[in-house]
């Protein structure tokens, strides 16, 4: 049985404790959730003050060139590019994730044209803007552009074919946790002559990744998760050397163009990584991603992932140990290789009982269906918090001290 006096001892031990100082969280709560949101870091709220009051408030539309904003999501992506194995000016911090895949599709189904393959493939499982952004893109290109949703990650290889023109895949599982290989995926989707698109909304930050290494084509991810940048903070788009010359989507605005400021009637994409923009960035949330950025350079993927691990090795445990007498059911890989940083388990009450535990302090979240959803957060989730957070459930299910007719907020 392991105790908490266990936990604590890992704790003492963890090289990673002293950054949880970095992080402003609020007293009496287990924060699980920064597979969503992550948490605010405690530079956020300075940063904030100097952009608007100082950048903004007294230097004004000087800042543009004084302040960097200009170059902001540029710098912002050689930042991010260590963590997802990209190289330098291969990342910009721009726009949604939901626009910047709906770019990264469109630039590889335009390098498919010629090849006269129609197909995107992706899973059902898929996070759901995805998958319409898939659908709008393929209904406005309008000719005989489908999207294929296959069932399950092992139906996957079987499915890409000699009509896939793009694989696009969330790379950790949004409500399972589960991780895909994306070296091996890739390889199969170029052996097939498709091109190979990574969401990597729930596993940058949380895991280490090798595009460079996977040869993987495109990739987009949130900066308000693992990357703890803020709420709705804009997200990023990967764009490799090998495809910046033949990069093309239809949201080509003055951002994207070689000389915004010469206004020019006609557009002409600037070389790089640059024409993955399209317009005038919101300044106040993207300087703010860059205090989550900095947070990263003081530990290393490798660390972070090997602490996620031990992390969501440890709940699964708690709860099996702790809570074996409940219907329970995990949802989540126990293998390794097939887990991101967080944890799901099954109950037939689980939007009651989350609900029960976010008012108790255990910040997690519910998916449908019945899913509650535990996220891992390595540079501020200690083993104790494990231990306590199971330590509240048991308590919670034992007791039944949760509402099964609990109303629900317009975001679960
Ligand atoms: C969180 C998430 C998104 C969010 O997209 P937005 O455009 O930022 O709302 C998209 N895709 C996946 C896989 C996600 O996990």
């Amino acid at each position: 049985m392991i105790t908490r006096n266990d936990c604590l001892a890992r704790d003492a031990l963890d090289p990673m404790a002293p950054l949880r100082v970095l992080f402003d969280l609020p007293d009496g709560v287990i924060y699980l959730d920064g597979n969503s949101l992550g948490a605010r870091p405690a530079s956020a709220l300075a940063r904030a003050q100097h952009v608007i009051g100082e950048q903004w408030g007294k230097d004004l539309i000087r800042s543009w060139n004084t302040a960097g904003w200009f170059d902001l999501p540029r710098r912002l992506g050689d930042r991010i590019a260590p963590l997802i194995g990209a190289r330098a000016a291969e990342v910009v911090v721009t726009d949604t994730t939901s626009l910047n895949l709906f770019k990264a599709l469109a630039a590889a189904v335009h390098l498919q044209r010629p090849s006269g393959r129609r197909v995107i493939v992706t899973e059902r499982e898929n996070f759901p803007t995805d998958i319409y952004m898939a659908q709008g893109l393929s209904r406005w290109l309008d000719d005989g552009y489908t999207v294929k949703l296959v069932d399950s990650p092992e139906q996957l290889p079987a499915a890409i074919d000699a009509d896939t023109a793009v694989v696009m895949l969330t790379h950790v599982n949004y409500r399972s946790g589960r991780l895909h290989d994306m070296a091996a995926l890739t390889a199969h989707a170029h052996a097939h002559g498709a091109l190979a698109v990574w969401d990597l909304a729930h596993s940058a930050g949380a895991l280490d990744i090798d595009l460079t290494g996977a040869n993987a084509d495109f990739a987009v991810g949130c900066t308000y998760k693992y990357l703890n940048g803020g709420p709705g903070a804009p997200a990023f788009i990967w764009v490799p050397q090998r495809h910046q010359a033949h990069f093309t989507h239809p949201l080509t605005g003055w951002w994207g163009h070689a000389a915004p400021f010469a206004m020019a009637p006609h557009f002409a994409p600037v070389d790089g990584i640059g024409r993955a923009l399209c317009g005038t960035q919101p300044i106040v949330s993207l300087a703010l991603v860059e205090c989550g950025l900095e947070i990263f350079e003081q530990s290393s993927m490798a660390a972070i992932r090997s602490k996620s691990l031990a992390l969501t090795d440890l709940f699964i445990a708690l709860v099996e140990q702790r809570c074996a007498a409940h219907p329970l059911a995990l949802a989540t890989p126990r293998d390794h290789a097939q887990r991101g940083s967080h944890v799901s388990f099954g109950h037939p009450h689980g939007y009651a009982v989350m609900q029960a535990l976010i008012a108790r302090g255990v910040i997690g979240d519910y998916r449908e269906p019945a899913l509650m959803r535990f996220g891992f957060t390595p540079l501020y989730t200690s083993y104790a918090e494990v231990w306590d957070a199971v330590e509240i459930l048991r308590d919670i299910l034992d007791h039944e001290t949760y509402d099964a007719a609990a109303a629900r907020g317009a975001v679960t």
